[in-house]
Parts: C-alpha cells; structure tokens; sequence
C-alpha cells in the first residue's frame, strides 16, 4: 500500500489514511466498507454511537483479507463510561465486530460534567493489558483533560482524534499532544460540509496548481501537518480520489497558506457535548 505508517507512542503502527463510517447507514455499511477494502483501505474508524459496527465486521470476514493487515478502531460511547460498564461496552463492540482485537479503542467524548473519563481511561488502561485492544485512546480531550489523565493515571494516550481541519485548527491542543508524544487523529478532515471549506479559495487554488480536487489538497494538508485522517464518503469514485493523495506533495507556502486559515465556522464544543 501507498500508505505510510505512523509510529505510535507504545510502538505499533497506524495506517496515516484511512476509512471514517460516522453517518454511513448500518443497512448499508457492509457494502461501503466493502467498496472501501476493495479500494484499498486498511483502516477503519467506527464507534458504538455509529450502530454499524456489525456492517464493519461483516465486510471484514467476508473481505478475506488477513486480519494484521487491516486496523480497526472503536470508541467508548458516553454512556458507558467508568469500571465495569466500559470492560462491558468493550466486550459488546467487540462481539459485534466479530474480532479477537481493535487496533485502537478510545474514550469518544470526555463529558466533563459526567467527570468519568478519569475512571473510563483507567478501565481503557486494562483492556490494553489484555491485548484486546492493541493501542488506547481519547477523542475530543482538550488540553485540561489530557492534563488531568496524565496527573491521575500516569497513561498517556496512543492518540487524541479531534476536530480538525483548517478551518478549526485547535492549536493549542495539537501542541500540547506533540510536546507528549500523542498522534494527533484529525475527525472532519474536510470539514464535515459544515463550512465551504473545500470552496475556499487558498484551498481551491492549490488544488487547481497540482491538477487534484479540493479534497485531495486538504487531505495532503493533513498529511503533512502528521495528522492522521479517515474521509468519509459513500461513493466509489470519491474513495478512490480520497485514497489517491500520494502523487504530489504541498510545498512549504501552500502548507503554510492553509495553516494561516483564519477560524471559521461553527465546531463541536467537547465541554458540553454528552452533558
Ligand atoms: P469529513 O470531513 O470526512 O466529511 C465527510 C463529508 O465530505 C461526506 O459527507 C462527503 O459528502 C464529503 N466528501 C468526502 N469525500 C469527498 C470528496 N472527495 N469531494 C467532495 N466531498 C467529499 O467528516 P466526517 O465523516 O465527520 O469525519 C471523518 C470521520 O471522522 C468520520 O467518518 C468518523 O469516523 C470520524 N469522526 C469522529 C468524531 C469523533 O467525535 N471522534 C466525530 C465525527 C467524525
């Protein structure tokens, strides 16, 4: 594959593209995600809150192809979060998946109100120990919440998948995961089409300099910025374009244009969200 890899803090490696399901119809997913394998990609991103984790699992037995090619990650749902109730959620995704492992299991939303994120990364922390889940995570931590699991658990994060693109840039959480060693995993890559961001006219034009779409621009700007990605799209054809990113390169003032983007848009708010 044409994809590199990127080495995680506890040593194992994550395809840097890959495939997100947020949205995509549990009826349907065994089909796209199948379409996507077929495509080429190694990775999927699903959750618990999706429902599809089932259509996931089904388009991964049916698709043949060895397991330690491919990487898996789900996410802990709100609901589940502290001891018991996480070791359950754990167990009941991955039955759903039909897998011995994920590759990556994370904490979706820190829910500051609930203040069980504390207890669900210690549960995470254990089910790293059984092997059941290769890597652990966090999703949507800001930096005071990566500062107080690091403060009560000592366990820092594979990785902390936010949103992220350059219209909500979250610099000081992406400083903060680079000063600790933690991948940063950019959710929205394009923007969730919340915001014309594949229309912006910095995006537009770098695009139409390299010959690809919008998308393909912004995702090489994710790349290059060392983030991790996984574009969702139903589509065939956009799977393709989505994974087809490896041909050209940003130069430093292309990169530098996007990342001086100014803020733009509405964005998740992961201090009330779960609330
Ligand atoms: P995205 O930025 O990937 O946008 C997806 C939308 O972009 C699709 O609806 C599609 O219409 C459009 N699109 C895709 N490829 C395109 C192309 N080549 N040209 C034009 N338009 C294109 O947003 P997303 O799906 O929300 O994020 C990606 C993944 O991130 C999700 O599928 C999910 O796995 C993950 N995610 C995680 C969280 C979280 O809280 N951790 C939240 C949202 C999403």
């Amino acid at each position: 594959s044409l994809v590199p890899s990127v080495r995680l803090n506890d040593g194992h490696d994550i395809p840097q593209l890959g495939f997100g399901v947020f949205k995509v119809d549990p009826v349907e997913t065994e089909r796209i995600v199948t379409d996507a394998l077929e495509a080429g990609y190694r990775h999927i991103d699903t959750a618990r809150i999706y429902g599809n984790e089932e259509g996931v699992g089904r388009a991964i037995a049916a698709s043949g192809i060895p397991r330690e090619e491919l990487y898996v990650t789900t996410k802990l749902w709100n609901d589940d979060q502290g001891g018991d109730s996480a070791r359950a959620a754990f167990d009941a995704s991955l039955e759903r998946l039909g897998l011995d492992y994920v590759d990556l299991y994370l904490v979706h939303w820190p829910v500051p109100t609930k203040d069980r994120y504390v207890e669900a990364w210690n549960a995470l922390a254990g089910i790293r120990e059984t092997g059941r889940s290769r890597s652990i995570g966090v999703s949507n931590h800001l930096v005071p919440h990566l500062e107080r699991l690091a403060a009560e658990t000592g366990v820092t994060p594979a990785v902390n998948q936010i949103e992220l693109s350059p219209y909500h840039q979250q610099r000081d959480v992406v400083a903060y995961c680079a000063e600790h060693g933690i991948a940063v995993e950019a959710w929205g890559p394009l923007g969730q089409g919340k915001t014309d961001l594949l229309g912006d006219p910095a995006v537009v034009g770098i695009a139409e300099r390299h010959g690809v779409s919008p998308a393909q621009a912004l995702l090489r700007w994710h790349l290059q910025r060392g983030f991790i990605v996984f574009p969702k799209t139903t589509s065939r054809a956009r799977m393709e374009e989505n994974l087809d990113v490896f041909g050209f390169e940003l130069d430093a003032t292309e990169v530098a244009q996007l990342d001086a983007l100014p803020p733009t848009g509405e964005h998740a708010d992961p201090m009330v969200i779960g609330a």
